[in-house]
């Protein structure tokens, strides 16, 4: 059976698509315990591609006592060796590039030339930087306010056993997100990949073990939310998790990890907007908010897809977006010549195409797209019409809620305090794109924005060394940077009498 409509895989793929899949638990691939499998599907054509197996509590069990048990033994290392474990991990995903992007491609269907050249060397980049991070782990000495005959220090010691779960839209990249300073500030990880997009997951996890990380300090249990997910987020083994997803998730997990009081990390949803100021460049305007709507098939918790233009422009601004979404060439992910694949599952696809036809049904006006798509040779991908609305009114349910999908909406504004108000009518605070000229306006704007991160000028610039993360339903606990090492860290006091 031919996995793909257009293009041949690398041998290794096919090997690894080829293989039963087991969890990784330890130096063991076990099966599922009782047995299940989930099929995975290639987007672009509704295939299966391969079988992993569907985790269980019992699963979750085995993992955290397994990550458990190497906790000793991963911070037995010279905190040097922990770093080049990791540097090398980080060799690894590059030099295996093209593989694990096509793997990437056929699990989530997004564009190679986005998962090759994007997703896997920021990965790649994550590993190196935190591996640079973990021969820098200090505490410090202080002297009492009181004074005193005491020495003060505080060392900065792991959080422990950290549960990663993580989602579908960034499959291998997330993993990084997670895994690089949670494994470089000492702990160990239970990792949980989304049901939808597990293969780079296992697949890089397998390569940790190949090049020598010791067994247990990663673990996978595969599987879906409720059966893996749950209970890795309850587990009372288990001290921290780090969660990336939607919002009706994150609050589970808020729920299930009461018990002992986990220590959490949430990047949660988003509906951010895009202010574009009359004296902005409006062709850079219109370019980078093309990807601020559009990348990675808008499955992005960052998407810039509310987009306010100021009225002297507008209609300049609409045009050029509007001719930019109609140049879209959906495709197979791995045809070259795609821009824009498939959405990641069925699921997703009836979900956005509700969305889409919500904002019609409610008298919003599809400028572009609106409708459903066929591809021929392809009729069975998850595709989505790329869609750009106008008309669309504050209450209108694809104002409010995050689409997660190829889907933008323009409107006009007067003022710039009638921008910030624009930009800040969301429950959601995670990012914002400003486009002007007048550098005074931008630190103006920049500070009235309620969101976490902002970008003039440009738009979804990422760097492993910059702190990211949201306000208010958005979520806390930074990634990227060395804040992102703070909450896998605890800080222990130590008071000496000297006296
Ligand atoms: P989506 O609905 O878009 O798939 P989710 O937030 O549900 O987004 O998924 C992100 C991750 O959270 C996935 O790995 C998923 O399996 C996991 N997940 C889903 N439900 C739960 C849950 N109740 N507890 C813990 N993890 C969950």
């Amino acid at each position: 059976m031919s996995r793909t409509a257009t293009a041949s895989l690398l041998p290794e793929v096919e090997a690894f698509l080829d293989r039963e899949h087991g969890l990784i638990v330890g130096a063991g691939r076990p099966a599922a315990s009782d047995g299940g499998l989930i099929d995975v599907h290639n987007p672009a054509t509704g295939r299966r591609i391969s079988r992993v197996a569907a985790g269980t509590a019992a699963d979750v069990d085995a993992a955290v006592a397994a990550a458990r048990g190497a906790l000793p033994v991963w911070n037995g290392l010279a905190p040097a060796e922990r770093a080049n474990l990791l540097w090398r991990l980080g060799e690894e995903i590059e030099r295996r590039a093209v593989e694990l992007g096509q793997l990437d491609t056929l699990d989530n269907g997004k564009p190679t030339s986005e998962s090759a050249t994007l997703d896997v060397p920021l990965c790649a980049s994550l590993f190196k930087y935190y591996a640079g991070w973990a021969t820098k782990i200090e505490g410090e000495t202080i002297t009492p306010s009181g004074g005193g005959a005491f020495h003060v220090y505080t060392r900065r010691e792991p959080v422990g056993v950290v549960g990663a779960i993580i989602p579908w839209n960034f499959p291998l990249l997330m993993v990084g997100y997670k895994l690089g300073p949670a494994l470089a500030a000492g702990n160990t990880v239970v990792l949980k990949p989304a049901e939808q997009t597990p293969l780079s997951a296992l697949r890089l996890v397998e390569l940790a073990l190949e090049i020598g990380f010791p067994p247990g300090v990663v673990n996978v249990v595969t599987g879906d939310g409720e059966g893996a997910g749950a209970p890795l987020s309850g587990h009372l083994d288990v001290d921290k998790i780090t969660f990336t997803g939607e919002n009706a998730t994150g609050q589970k997990i808020l729920e299930a990890s009461k018990g002992n009081m986990k220590r959490l990390s949430l990047e949660l949803g988003g509906k951010s907007p895009s202010l574009v100021f009359e004296d902005a460049d409006l062709q850079a305007a219109i370019d980078g908010t093309f990807g601020a709507v559009y990348f990675n098939q808008g499955q992005c918790c960052i998407a810039g897809a509310r987009v306010f233009v100021h009225r002297s422009v507008y209609e300049p601004f609409l045009a050029g977006l509007a001719e930019k979404v109609r140049g879209i060439r959906l495709g197979d992910g791995l045809d070259p010549r795609t821009t824009m694949g498939p959405l990641v599952s069925r699921e997703q696809q009836e979900r956005v195409s509700g969305m889409i036809a919500a904002g019609v049904g409610e008298g919003a006006t599809a400028v572009v797209g609106g409708g459903t798509v066929q591809l021929p040779g392809l009729a069975d991908g998850y595709f989505v019409q790329p869609t750009l609305f106008t008309d669309v009114e504050r209450d209108m349910t694809i104002m409010r809620r995050e689409i997660f999908g190829p889907v933008g909406m323009v409107g006009a504004f007067d003022t710039e305090e009638e921008a910030v108000t624009l930009a800040n009518d969301t429950q959601f605070g995670l990012a914002s794109g400003i486009w002007t000229r007048d550098v005074k306006r931008t630190h103006r704007v920049a500070a009235q924005i309620k969101a976490g991160v902002v970008w003039s000028n440009t738009y979804g610039m990422f760097d492993v060394a910059v702190p990211y993360g949201g306000f208010k339903a958005s979520g806390y606990g930074k990634e990227l940077g060395r804040e992102a090492l703070d909450p896998y860290l605890q800080t222990k006091t130590v008071w000496i009498d000297l006296s």
